[in-house]
Parts: C-alpha cells; sequence; structure tokens
C-alpha cells in the first residue's frame, strides 16, 4: 500500500515540507543493540507495535498498524481482538436483503452542524482528519432511537486508484473514497472515549465519492491544507468556514446497520448511516490525498490506500431508509 506516490500537482507542492518533529519511532524498521532496548522502545508511548526479534538482534517495527500486508486488515485481530469480532465494519451492503423500515422513515433522520473557522487537521499517518468537537450540533431520530449525538471529528478513506477506496462496497462496487463524519451520544455518555466503549456510543455518518469534473469546495478547503500537514504528526488550522451539512448528498436515503470502527482497536460501538447517494470530488482531490505521508519525514512511504475490506455482515440487519 505505501509505495512510491503519485506525482504531486506543481500547483500545490509539497516541497520544501514545512518544519516537523521527527517522530522518535519514524516509518522505517528500527534496529536495536538488544532485545531489553527493544521491548521498552515497544512499548514507550502506551502504543502497541508489533515486535520482531531475532537471534542476533531485537528489531521493532514501529510502523504500528497500517495497511501493508504486514501489518494490515488481515493482522489487526492478532493485536486487536475486537477486530475478530462478529460485528465488524465495513461491509458490504447487498440491497436486495436490506430490509425497509418504515420507523426510520416515520422518525426523520435530522442533523444541525456549526459552520466553524479555525478547525485543527492533522496527519494520523493514516491519513487526514479533521477535529470538530461542537457541542451546538445535534444528530438524532433514524435510527439513533431517543438519543442525542454530537460530532467529534471527520476524516477520509482513499484508495490507490479511483476504481476502489470506499470502506463500504455496495453490491460489491466500491467508491472512489468514503468520508465519515464520527459522533458520539451525548444523551448516555460523558466524553467521547467513554462512549466508545459502549455498543451505541458512537453514529458515524458515511459518505461515497464519485469521480467528477465538478469540485467538491468544502473539499478542496481540505485539500487546501494538506501541502502544511504532509507529514505523519504535522497539524495545522483550516482558515476557511467549515460547514458539515455541505459534505452531505442531497438525497437523504441511507442504509443502517450496527458496526464498529473501521480501524484499531476496531470497536463494536458504531451505528453505521450510510447515505445511498455520493458526492462529486475530482481526481485531482484524490490524488492530493494520496500524496499525504504515512511517516513523520524522511522516508517515501505515501498514504496511497488506507481502507479496510468489507467484513461479514453475519446475522446482522441491514435496513434502508427511502427518504427522498
Ligand atoms: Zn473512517
Amino acid at each position: 500500500m505505501y509505495k512510491n506516490g503519485p506525482a504531486c500537482s506543481p500547483l500545490n507542492p509539497f516541497y520544501p515540507a514545512a518544519a516537523f518533529t521527527r517522530d522518535q519511532r519514524g516509518c522505517s524498521v528500527r534496529d536495536h543493540a538488544d532485545s531489553k532496548r527493544a521491548v521498552s522502545v515497544a512499548s514507550a508511548g502506551g502504543q502497541q507495535f508489533i515486535v520482531h526479534t531475532d537471534t542476533t538482534r531485537a528489531r521493532v517495527m514501529a510502523a504500528e498498524w497500517g495497511y501493508s500486508p504486514t501489518n494490515g486488515p488481515d493482522v489487526w485481530a492478532r493485536l486487536f481482538p475486537q477486530a475478530g469480532g462478529a460485528r465488524q465494519s465495513p461491509v458490504d451492503i447487498c440491497t436486495s436483503i436490506a430490509s425497509s423500515d418504515s420507523n426510520l422513515e416515520m422518525k426523520k433522520l435530522t442533523f444541525a452542524y456549526e459552520s466553524q473557522s479555525d478547525l485543527r487537521i492533522l496527519n494520523t499517518g493514516h491519513g487526514w482528519k479533521v477535529e470538530a468537537p461542537q457541542s451546538g450540533s445535534r444528530l438524532e431520530g433514524g435510527p439513533l432511537g431517543e438519543d442525542i449525538y454530537q460530532l467529534e471529528q471527520f476524516h477520509c478513506h482513499w484508495g490507490e486508484t479511483s476504481a476502489e477506496g470506499s470502506e463500504h462496497t455496495v453490491d460489491g462496487r466500491a467508491y472512489a473514497g468514503e468520508l465519515h463524519l464520527v459522533h458520539w451520544n451525548t444523551t448516555k455518555y460523558q466524553s467521547f472515549a467513554e462512549a466508545a466503549q459502549h455498543p451505541d456510543g458512537l453514529a458515524v455518518l458515511g459518505v461515497f465519492f464519485d469521480v467528477g469534473n465538478e469540485s467538491n469546495d468544502e473539499i478542496e478547503k481540505i485539500v487546501s491544507t494538506l501541502s502544511e500537514i504532509k507529514f505523519k504528526g504535522q497539524f495545522t488550522d483550516i482558515p476557511d468556514v467549515i460547514d458539515p451539512t455541505t459534505f452531505l448528498p442531497s438525497g437523504l436515503g441511507y442504509w443502517t446497520y450496527l458496526g464498529s470502527l473501521t480501524t484499531p482497536p476496531c470497536n463494536e460501538c458504531v451505528i453505521w448511516i450510510v447515505y445511498k447517494e455520493p458526492i462529486t470530488v475530482t481526481e485531482e482531490q484524490l490524488v492530493q490525498f494520496r500524496c499525504l505521508s504515512a511517516c513523520s519525514g524522511e522516508a517515501e512511504e505515501f498514504i496511497v490506500k488506507n481502507y479496510r475490506p468489507p467484513q461479514p455482515l453475519g446475522n446482522r440487519a441491514l435496513r434502508e431508509c427511502n427518504a427522498a
């Protein structure tokens, strides 16, 4: 997945890179003189890393989890047991088994967001993420019962080419990318972290990307900041006013099911709401996403692919709301 990246637009060059603080772990394999040192590095920062040892030198693969064959979705469950559970996301949305639910249409899903400037965007090493804690926002109705959810952050998933990139698929078809607006249940829980430990703790809106000629203006506000967060750990504030409402499609039909975070530790805490209608972005905007680096510097490892493939739906209910 991470490999020599695409040619970045000369109109939006990433070089010279802004100053950055190098992550001590870096992204490449580091050799250490003895295994004791390796163990201490592996436990630093309270995060879990994949530790390899051999007979002569201890090695720490500081890549943590990722999307490559050695640390990607196929091996996440070894370090994060919940990733092997029965309520995992994403899933393939098989439209023929989705059950229409009139309750969803009677109790309409509604949202109210604030327009904000100076939202912080950061390079997580797995993609970009915008921190948007909005105490005045509300997502409610539809599959959310009587509870009110509040926006916390949003981010995207994409692929090496625009023939892939979405996490959910529809009848086996992938879209070019998928935006996730992540909310937490403020009716029952005191914090995002607490909510993420409960089966009704989070609600995520998923919006598919189609590639077209029309540049998405709101996505462009994100793209315009990416040159400042090329490397993992970098962050900046988005000067433009962002209104999350403008990320949503005009068609309000959606599918919903009970699932999980799609990144480790893959907590099974998400009520998923995936919009049927995609929004349009340009190929150039996706190219700029793929120019982000998975590393804090040095290595040219681009985040060209950051989606988890579909997991088994099992016996979970898949419902749909056909609101226009
Ligand atoms: Zn996501």
